[in-house]
């Protein structure tokens, strides 16, 4: 049991929040937040450099930047024309453009 208000959750057998006062829910309506699938990646740069992908990824690591390399296969990226493209949760975006450029990548 949830109390729709505070958000604390009950035990069975509640069904009134001790602190709001409000009557509990089973569960508390999905938050956009949640849904899977609601958070944008932006792609912020790209390179065919392993040495690079491996640097930026423990910089943006130490930040704590949610983002992903995709084709970062060191396989994938000896194949001609495949490179690793960083992608960055878009809220987060602005600020990995900020550090590739204090690092001169961008
Ligand atoms: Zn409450």
């Amino acid at each position: 049991m949830f109390c729709p208000k505070c958000k604390s959750e009950y035990r069975q057998g509640f069904y009134q929040c001790a602190d709001c006062g409000v009557e509990l829910v089973d569960r508390l309506p999905a938050e956009p937040a949640d849904e899977k699938g609601d958070e944008e990646f932006v792609e912020v740069f790209s390179t065919y450099n392993q040495g690079e992908v491996a640097f930026i990824k423990s910089v943006l690591e130490g930040e704590g930047v949610t983002y992903y390399f995709q084709g970062d296969n060191p396989v994938m990226l000896i194949a001609a024309g495949a490179y690793a493209r960083l992608l960055v949760k878009s809220d987060e975006a602005d600020r990995a453009r900020e550090i590739l450029r204090d690092l001169g990548f961008l």
